[in-house]
Protein backbone atom coordinates (compact mmCIF):
# COMPACT_ATOMS: atom_id res chain seq x y z
CA UNK A 1 0.00 0.00 0.00
CA UNK A 2 1.51 3.30 -0.89
CA UNK A 3 -1.25 5.43 0.45
CA UNK A 4 -1.40 8.45 2.28
CA UNK A 5 -2.29 8.65 5.71
CA UNK A 6 -4.20 11.55 6.98
CA UNK A 7 -3.85 11.78 10.83
CA UNK A 8 -4.69 14.10 12.87
CA UNK A 9 -2.37 14.30 16.21
CA UNK A 10 -4.37 15.68 19.43
CA UNK A 11 -1.61 16.12 22.61
CA UNK A 12 -5.07 17.25 25.07
CA UNK A 13 -3.94 17.74 28.81
CA UNK A 14 -0.77 17.26 31.18
CA UNK A 15 1.64 14.68 30.42
CA UNK A 16 -0.66 14.11 27.39
CA UNK A 17 1.28 17.23 25.51
CA UNK A 18 4.80 15.61 27.40
CA UNK A 19 4.80 12.46 25.88
CA UNK A 20 2.90 13.22 22.16
CA UNK A 21 6.40 14.98 21.11
CA UNK A 22 7.79 11.90 21.40
CA UNK A 23 5.38 9.47 20.09
CA UNK A 24 5.46 11.83 16.87
CA UNK A 25 9.58 11.63 16.89
CA UNK A 26 9.26 7.22 16.75
CA UNK A 27 6.45 7.61 14.60
CA UNK A 28 7.94 10.04 12.03
CA UNK A 29 11.21 8.25 12.32
CA UNK A 30 9.35 5.25 11.46
CA UNK A 31 7.33 6.78 8.44
CA UNK A 32 10.85 7.59 6.84
CA UNK A 33 12.73 4.55 7.03
CA UNK A 34 9.14 2.26 6.14
CA UNK A 35 8.35 4.95 3.27
CA UNK A 36 5.34 5.30 4.75
CA UNK A 37 3.80 8.87 3.58
CA UNK A 38 1.83 10.53 6.93
CA UNK A 39 -0.04 14.27 6.61
CA UNK A 40 0.25 15.00 9.85
CA UNK A 41 -2.87 18.02 11.16
CA UNK A 42 -1.84 19.34 14.71
CA UNK A 43 -5.15 20.16 16.87
CA UNK A 44 -4.48 22.24 20.17
CA UNK A 45 -8.40 21.77 21.05
CA UNK A 46 -10.19 18.62 22.77
CA UNK A 47 -8.48 20.22 25.93
CA UNK A 48 -8.96 21.39 29.13
CA UNK A 49 -6.91 24.65 27.95
CA UNK A 50 -9.28 25.38 25.09
CA UNK A 51 -12.34 24.63 27.39
CA UNK A 52 -11.39 27.27 29.68
CA UNK A 53 -10.95 29.98 26.32
CA UNK A 54 -14.45 28.16 24.55
CA UNK A 55 -16.41 27.31 27.19
CA UNK A 56 -16.91 23.79 25.08
CA UNK A 57 -13.79 21.13 24.74
CA UNK A 58 -14.32 21.34 20.59
CA UNK A 59 -15.33 23.77 17.85
CA UNK A 60 -19.14 23.10 16.91
CA UNK A 61 -17.29 22.07 13.18
CA UNK A 62 -14.98 19.04 14.83
CA UNK A 63 -16.68 16.35 13.26
CA UNK A 64 -16.28 17.85 9.83
CA UNK A 65 -12.49 18.46 10.90
CA UNK A 66 -11.46 15.08 12.21
CA UNK A 67 -13.80 12.86 10.02
CA UNK A 68 -11.86 13.36 7.03
CA UNK A 69 -8.99 11.87 9.04
CA UNK A 70 -7.56 7.95 8.19
CA UNK A 71 -7.08 8.14 12.28
CA UNK A 72 -6.61 10.52 15.45
CA UNK A 73 -3.77 10.33 17.72
CA UNK A 74 -4.34 10.75 21.09
CA UNK A 75 -2.83 11.81 23.94
CA UNK A 76 -4.59 12.38 27.41
CA UNK A 77 -7.50 14.61 28.43
CA UNK A 78 -8.48 15.53 31.62
CA UNK A 79 -7.66 18.32 34.22
CA UNK A 80 -9.99 18.32 37.13
CA UNK A 81 -8.38 20.88 39.17
CA UNK A 82 -10.20 23.75 36.43
CA UNK A 83 -12.66 21.24 34.50
CA UNK A 84 -14.85 18.31 36.25
CA UNK A 85 -13.72 14.65 34.31
CA UNK A 86 -17.30 14.40 32.75
CA UNK A 87 -17.42 18.13 31.07
CA UNK A 88 -13.72 16.84 29.42
CA UNK A 89 -14.56 13.43 28.61
CA UNK A 90 -18.38 13.74 27.70
CA UNK A 91 -16.89 16.59 25.41
CA UNK A 92 -14.36 15.05 23.64
CA UNK A 93 -13.05 11.34 23.77
CA UNK A 94 -16.44 9.68 24.41
CA UNK A 95 -17.96 12.00 21.44
CA UNK A 96 -15.22 10.50 19.60
CA UNK A 97 -16.00 7.01 20.36
CA UNK A 98 -19.79 7.24 19.64
CA UNK A 99 -19.65 9.47 16.64
CA UNK A 100 -16.81 7.46 14.66
CA UNK A 101 -18.58 4.19 16.06
CA UNK A 102 -15.25 3.13 17.05
CA UNK A 103 -16.77 -0.45 18.55
CA UNK A 104 -13.85 -1.96 18.83
CA UNK A 105 -11.79 -1.18 22.51
CA UNK A 106 -8.32 -2.95 21.39
CA UNK A 107 -5.97 -3.49 24.28
CA UNK A 108 -2.35 -5.48 24.10
CA UNK A 109 -1.10 -6.58 26.96
CA UNK A 110 2.66 -8.35 27.04
CA UNK A 111 5.09 -8.31 29.65
CA UNK A 112 8.44 -7.10 28.72
CA UNK A 113 11.81 -7.88 29.87
CA UNK A 114 13.02 -5.22 32.25
CA UNK A 115 10.07 -4.58 34.06
CA UNK A 116 9.31 -5.97 37.75
CA UNK A 117 6.30 -7.60 37.19
CA UNK A 118 3.40 -7.39 39.77
CA UNK A 119 3.02 -11.16 39.59
CA UNK A 120 5.55 -13.66 40.94
CA UNK A 121 7.29 -15.99 39.00
CA UNK A 122 6.55 -14.91 35.61
CA UNK A 123 8.96 -14.02 32.74
CA UNK A 124 8.35 -12.38 29.62
CA UNK A 125 6.52 -14.69 27.13
CA UNK A 126 3.99 -16.06 29.76
CA UNK A 127 2.15 -12.46 29.52
CA UNK A 128 1.32 -11.65 25.79
CA UNK A 129 -2.14 -11.20 24.69
CA UNK A 130 -4.95 -9.07 23.24
CA UNK A 131 -8.32 -7.58 24.44
CA UNK A 132 -10.63 -6.64 22.31
CA UNK A 133 -14.00 -5.26 24.47
CA UNK A 134 -17.15 -4.35 22.71
CA UNK A 135 -17.01 -0.52 22.79
CA UNK A 136 -20.48 0.80 22.03
CA UNK A 137 -23.87 -0.63 23.68
CA UNK A 138 -24.61 -4.20 26.44
CA UNK A 139 -24.54 -3.48 29.98
CA UNK A 140 -23.87 0.41 29.44
CA UNK A 141 -26.82 0.95 27.58
CA UNK A 142 -28.43 4.09 29.24
CA UNK A 143 -31.99 2.39 29.31
CA UNK A 144 -34.00 1.96 33.30
CA UNK A 145 -34.65 4.56 36.08
CA UNK A 146 -35.69 4.84 39.57
CA UNK A 147 -39.79 3.49 40.43
CA UNK A 148 -41.80 4.35 43.40
CA UNK A 149 -38.62 6.69 44.11
CA UNK A 150 -38.13 8.26 48.00
CA UNK A 151 -40.37 5.14 49.11
CA UNK A 152 -40.30 1.46 50.34
CA UNK A 153 -40.92 0.02 47.31
CA UNK A 154 -38.06 1.93 45.58
CA UNK A 155 -36.44 -0.21 42.64
CA UNK A 156 -33.90 0.52 39.66
CA UNK A 157 -33.60 -0.92 36.83
CA UNK A 158 -30.68 -0.15 34.34
CA UNK A 159 -31.28 -2.33 30.97
CA UNK A 160 -28.59 -4.44 28.99
CA UNK A 161 -29.40 -4.06 25.35
CA UNK A 162 -27.07 -6.44 22.60
CA UNK A 163 -27.69 -6.45 19.38
CA UNK A 164 -26.86 -9.14 16.69
CA UNK A 165 -25.33 -6.67 14.44
CA UNK A 166 -23.46 -5.27 17.70
CA UNK A 167 -22.19 -8.95 18.67
CA UNK A 168 -21.11 -9.65 15.65
CA UNK A 169 -19.46 -7.60 14.57
CA UNK A 170 -16.85 -7.09 17.32
CA UNK A 171 -17.12 -11.04 17.67
CA UNK A 172 -15.69 -11.02 14.16
CA UNK A 173 -12.97 -9.17 14.50
CA UNK A 174 -11.72 -10.78 17.64
CA UNK A 175 -11.71 -14.10 15.31
CA UNK A 176 -10.27 -12.75 12.75
CA UNK A 177 -7.54 -11.64 15.65
CA UNK A 178 -7.09 -14.60 16.72
CA UNK A 179 -6.49 -16.18 12.91
CA UNK A 180 -4.36 -13.87 12.27
CA UNK A 181 -1.83 -15.25 15.28
CA UNK A 182 0.21 -17.95 15.66
CA UNK A 183 -1.96 -20.12 18.90
CA UNK A 184 -5.30 -19.29 16.87
CA UNK A 185 -7.14 -19.32 20.83
CA UNK A 186 -9.65 -17.15 21.79
CA UNK A 187 -11.38 -16.66 24.82
CA UNK A 188 -14.96 -15.76 24.85
CA UNK A 189 -15.78 -14.04 28.65
CA UNK A 190 -19.25 -14.88 29.92
CA UNK A 191 -21.56 -15.18 32.69
CA UNK A 192 -24.09 -17.73 31.05
CA UNK A 193 -24.15 -19.26 34.46
CA UNK A 194 -25.47 -16.06 36.61
CA UNK A 195 -26.95 -13.76 33.77
CA UNK A 196 -29.39 -15.72 32.43
CA UNK A 197 -30.37 -14.25 28.87
CA UNK A 198 -28.41 -12.16 27.38
CA UNK A 199 -25.10 -13.96 28.05
CA UNK A 200 -25.96 -17.24 26.35
CA UNK A 201 -26.97 -15.38 23.72
CA UNK A 202 -23.88 -13.83 23.49
CA UNK A 203 -22.11 -17.22 23.94
CA UNK A 204 -24.80 -18.75 20.98
CA UNK A 205 -23.33 -15.53 18.70
CA UNK A 206 -19.76 -16.85 19.35
CA UNK A 207 -20.64 -20.20 18.20
CA UNK A 208 -22.47 -19.50 15.16
CA UNK A 209 -19.34 -17.14 14.27
CA UNK A 210 -17.05 -19.37 15.04
CA UNK A 211 -18.39 -21.91 12.38
CA UNK A 212 -16.39 -19.67 9.70
CA UNK A 213 -13.26 -19.99 11.68
CA UNK A 214 -12.44 -23.42 12.28
CA UNK A 215 -8.61 -22.67 12.83
CA UNK A 216 -9.57 -21.12 16.17
CA UNK A 217 -10.25 -22.49 19.32
CA UNK A 218 -13.04 -21.17 21.48
CA UNK A 219 -12.61 -21.22 25.33
CA UNK A 220 -15.78 -20.01 26.97
CA UNK A 221 -15.21 -18.74 30.39
CA UNK A 222 -17.04 -17.27 32.95
CA UNK A 223 -15.80 -13.43 33.84
CA UNK A 224 -14.88 -14.35 37.71
CA UNK A 225 -12.92 -17.84 37.04
CA UNK A 226 -11.40 -15.90 34.11
CA UNK A 227 -10.57 -12.47 35.91
CA UNK A 228 -8.78 -15.24 38.39
CA UNK A 229 -6.72 -16.48 35.54
CA UNK A 230 -5.58 -13.31 33.89
CA UNK A 231 -3.22 -13.43 37.33
CA UNK A 232 -2.74 -16.95 38.12
CA UNK A 233 -2.54 -18.34 34.59
CA UNK A 234 -2.16 -15.55 32.41
CA UNK A 235 -0.14 -17.72 29.57
CA UNK A 236 -3.14 -19.72 28.80
CA UNK A 237 -4.28 -16.13 26.72
CA UNK A 238 -4.15 -15.38 23.31
CA UNK A 239 -7.46 -13.15 22.41
CA UNK A 240 -9.78 -12.41 24.57
CA UNK A 241 -13.47 -10.75 23.22
CA UNK A 242 -15.79 -9.60 25.98
CA UNK A 243 -18.76 -7.75 26.21
CA UNK A 244 -18.24 -4.19 27.51
CA UNK A 245 -18.32 -3.91 30.92
CA UNK A 246 -16.33 -7.41 31.39
CA UNK A 247 -14.27 -5.99 28.83
CA UNK A 248 -13.81 -2.76 30.95
CA UNK A 249 -12.95 -4.43 33.84
CA UNK A 250 -9.83 -6.83 31.73
CA UNK A 251 -8.86 -4.46 30.30
CA UNK A 252 -7.49 -2.82 33.27
CA UNK A 253 -6.50 -5.81 35.10
CA UNK A 254 -4.80 -6.85 32.06
CA UNK A 255 -2.13 -4.12 32.16
CA UNK A 256 -2.12 -4.28 35.70
CA UNK A 257 -0.79 -7.24 35.43
CA UNK A 258 2.48 -6.48 33.42
CA UNK A 259 3.73 -3.21 35.52
CA UNK A 260 3.58 0.18 35.21
CA UNK A 261 0.96 1.93 33.38
CA UNK A 262 3.36 4.41 31.33
CA UNK A 263 3.34 1.17 28.66
CA UNK A 264 -0.54 0.47 28.04
CA UNK A 265 -1.77 0.93 24.68
CA UNK A 266 -5.18 1.10 23.25
CA UNK A 267 -6.91 1.49 19.95
CA UNK A 268 -10.63 2.63 19.83
CA UNK A 269 -11.04 1.07 16.20
CA UNK A 270 -14.09 1.25 13.97
CA UNK A 271 -12.64 -1.92 11.47
CA UNK A 272 -15.31 -1.44 8.94
CA UNK A 273 -13.01 2.86 8.40
CA UNK A 274 -16.54 4.08 7.38
CA UNK A 275 -14.51 6.70 9.80
CA UNK A 276 -11.16 7.69 11.81
CA UNK A 277 -10.12 4.92 14.36
CA UNK A 278 -8.49 6.38 17.81
CA UNK A 279 -5.23 5.33 19.34
CA UNK A 280 -4.32 6.75 22.69
CA UNK A 281 -2.17 5.18 25.69
CA UNK A 282 -4.03 3.97 28.85
CA UNK A 283 -3.07 6.16 31.09
CA UNK A 284 -4.40 9.91 31.86
CA UNK A 285 -3.17 13.24 32.30
CA UNK A 286 -1.39 12.79 35.21
CA UNK A 287 -1.14 16.10 36.72
CA UNK A 288 0.68 14.73 39.81
CA UNK A 289 4.08 14.59 37.18
CA UNK A 290 3.13 16.87 34.94
CA UNK A 291 5.55 19.51 34.10
CA UNK A 292 8.12 17.81 35.27
CA UNK A 293 9.43 16.08 31.63
CA UNK A 294 9.03 12.34 33.30
CA UNK A 295 6.38 10.36 32.12
CA UNK A 296 6.75 7.56 30.44
CA UNK A 297 6.46 7.95 26.45
CA UNK A 298 6.51 4.19 25.72
CA UNK A 299 2.35 3.35 26.13
CA UNK A 300 2.05 6.72 23.40
CA UNK A 301 4.26 5.51 21.15
CA UNK A 302 3.38 1.95 21.55
CA UNK A 303 -0.50 3.36 20.38
CA UNK A 304 1.74 5.52 17.26
CA UNK A 305 2.70 1.83 16.33
CA UNK A 306 -0.39 0.51 16.02
CA UNK A 307 -1.77 3.14 14.20
CA UNK A 308 0.49 2.41 11.51
CA UNK A 309 -0.82 -1.75 12.15
CA UNK A 310 -4.27 -0.77 11.17
CA UNK A 311 -3.56 1.52 8.71
CA UNK A 312 -1.71 -0.59 6.75
CA UNK A 313 -4.19 -3.67 7.50
CA UNK A 314 -1.64 -5.13 9.57
CA UNK A 315 0.44 -5.44 5.92
CA UNK A 316 3.17 -4.65 4.22
CA UNK A 317 5.28 -1.23 5.25
CA UNK A 318 3.08 -0.50 8.38
CA UNK A 319 3.20 -3.70 10.00
CA UNK A 320 7.46 -3.99 9.11
CA UNK A 321 7.27 -0.48 10.63
CA UNK A 322 5.17 -1.55 14.01
CA UNK A 323 7.43 -4.43 14.70
CA UNK A 324 10.27 -2.22 14.08
CA UNK A 325 8.73 0.31 16.84
CA UNK A 326 8.48 -2.83 19.17
CA UNK A 327 11.49 -4.55 19.06
CA UNK A 328 12.83 -1.02 19.88
CA UNK A 329 10.99 -0.46 23.24
CA UNK A 330 11.42 -4.27 24.08
CA UNK A 331 15.39 -2.81 24.13
CA UNK A 332 14.94 0.00 25.63
CA UNK A 333 13.10 -1.81 28.50
CA UNK A 334 15.82 -4.34 28.63
CA UNK A 335 18.84 -1.77 28.25
CA UNK A 336 17.36 1.52 29.62
CA UNK A 337 17.02 4.43 29.59
CA UNK A 338 14.08 4.21 32.06
CA UNK A 339 11.95 6.68 33.17
CA UNK A 340 11.35 7.41 36.79
CA UNK A 341 8.24 5.04 37.38
CA UNK A 342 10.44 1.99 35.98
CA UNK A 343 13.06 2.74 38.47
CA UNK A 344 15.42 4.81 36.11
CA UNK A 345 15.80 8.54 36.29
CA UNK A 346 16.04 9.35 32.55
CA UNK A 347 13.68 12.01 31.54
CA UNK A 348 10.31 11.65 28.44
CA UNK A 349 13.09 12.91 25.85
CA UNK A 350 15.60 10.77 26.44
CA UNK A 351 13.31 7.69 26.47
CA UNK A 352 11.76 8.70 22.99
CA UNK A 353 14.97 9.97 21.79
CA UNK A 354 16.61 6.11 22.51
CA UNK A 355 13.39 4.70 20.92
CA UNK A 356 13.85 6.83 17.95
CA UNK A 357 17.38 6.03 17.48
CA UNK A 358 17.30 2.35 17.29
CA UNK A 359 14.45 2.57 14.67
P1 LIG B 1 -8.05 8.78 33.98
O1 LIG B 1 -8.87 9.69 34.82
O2 LIG B 1 -7.62 9.42 32.70
O3 LIG B 1 -8.55 7.40 33.78
P2 LIG B 1 -6.36 9.02 36.19
O4 LIG B 1 -6.36 10.49 36.19
O5 LIG B 1 -7.11 8.31 37.23
O6 LIG B 1 -6.71 8.51 34.76
P3 LIG B 1 -3.65 8.78 35.39
O7 LIG B 1 -3.61 10.16 34.90
O8 LIG B 1 -3.50 7.70 34.40
O9 LIG B 1 -4.91 8.47 36.26
O10 LIG B 1 -2.54 8.59 36.52
C1 LIG B 1 -2.60 7.54 37.47
C2 LIG B 1 -1.22 7.42 38.13
O11 LIG B 1 -0.29 6.84 37.21
C3 LIG B 1 -0.64 8.75 38.54
O12 LIG B 1 0.05 8.65 39.76
C4 LIG B 1 0.32 9.07 37.42
O13 LIG B 1 1.38 9.88 37.81
C5 LIG B 1 0.78 7.70 36.96
N1 LIG B 1 1.06 7.72 35.52
C6 LIG B 1 0.13 7.80 34.53
N2 LIG B 1 0.69 7.80 33.34
C7 LIG B 1 2.03 7.72 33.53
C8 LIG B 1 3.17 7.72 32.65
N3 LIG B 1 3.04 7.78 31.31
N4 LIG B 1 4.38 7.62 33.20
C9 LIG B 1 4.52 7.55 34.54
N5 LIG B 1 3.51 7.57 35.42
C10 LIG B 1 2.26 7.67 34.93
MG1 LIG C 1 -7.71 11.69 35.22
Amino acid sequence: MNNKYRVAVIPGDGIGKEVMPEGLRVLEKAAQRFDIALELTHIDWASCDYYLQHGDMMPPDWKAQLGEMDALLFGAVGWPETVPDNVSLWGSLLKFRREFDQYVNLRPVRLFDGVPCPLAGRKPGDIDFLIVRENTEGEYTNLGGVMFAGTEREIVIQESVFSRHGADRVLKFAFDMASSRDRRHLTVATKSNGIAISMPWWDARADEIGRSYPDVTIDKQHIDILAARFVLQPQRFDVVVASNLFGDILSDLGPACTGTIGLAPSANLNPDRSAPSLFEPVHGSAPDIYGRNIANPIAMIWSAALMLDFLSGGEGSGRAAHDAILAAIEHVLREGPRTPDLGGSASTTEVGLAIANLI
